[in-house]
């Protein structure tokens, strides 16, 4: 199992993060990589990357010479990744690593793409209300109806990434290329 983790300025969350990471996998017994990619952060977060890989074998680090964009992070992780099932999750401590078993019971039903869906949102109303107008939009155009198709808290089969591409804003749309080449793609509601 991979855990890929864009990081743009994340210095402060990276420790707490991955003390919940190595906590899931002692608990889960499971044989984690994590992938943390720095986007180009001012802040610590390259000096963090690695004090964390210099304590845990586990921690790989990426390093772009500026902010490259979500995407492009993502898509470094992915390359970088050696695991079968790749996890991603934002580095801003907002998705629970406590998640991961749940995500993959799901992938254990036959899926490929694994989407997070923040169900209860502690967002402000001018935050949700777009959201909600911009998934039911993407769901209409493409016919890959999530209810949160912007949730970075999502696992992959990583053969996927041998068939897509992900540069501008794409990461948003995985699960929509996905389907699109006949992949299954399902949700789950985990917390936020
Ligand atoms: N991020 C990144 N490059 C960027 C902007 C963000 O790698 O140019 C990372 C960021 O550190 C975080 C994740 O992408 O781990 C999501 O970012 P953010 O929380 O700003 O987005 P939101 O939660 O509002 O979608
Ligand atoms: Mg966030």
């Amino acid at each position: 199992l991979s855990v890929v983790i864009p990081v743009y300025n994340e210095g402060e969350s990276l420790g707490e993060l991955h003390g919940e990471l190595a906590d899931v996998a002692r608990q889960q017994q499971y044989d984690l990589e994590l992938v943390f990619v720095d986007d180009g952060s001012t802040d610590g977060s390259w000096a963090e990357i690695e004090r964390l890989a210099s304590q845990d074998p586990r921690v790989q680090g990426v390093r772009f010479r500026r902010n490259f964009g979500k995407a492009a992070a993502l898509r470094a992780g992915f390359q970088a990744a050696r695991g079968e099932v790749v996890f991603t999750l934002d580095a801003d401590l907002q998705d629970d690593p406590h998640e991961l078993p749940r995500f993959l019971e799901q992938m254990n039903t036959g899926l490929d793409v694994v989407s997070g869906w923040k169900q209860v949102r502690h967002d402000p109303w001018h935050k949700v209300g777009p959201s909600r107008v911009f998934n039911w939009l993407v769901g209409w155009l493409t016919g890959v109806r999530l209810h949160d198709h912007n949730c970075g808290f999502k696992c992959y089969r990583r053969e996927i990434f041998d068939e897509i591409r992900l540069y501008g804003e794409l990461h948003r749309f995985v699960p929509v290329l996905a389907a699109a080449r006949g992949w299954r793609v399902g949700e789950i509601a985990v917390v936020g």
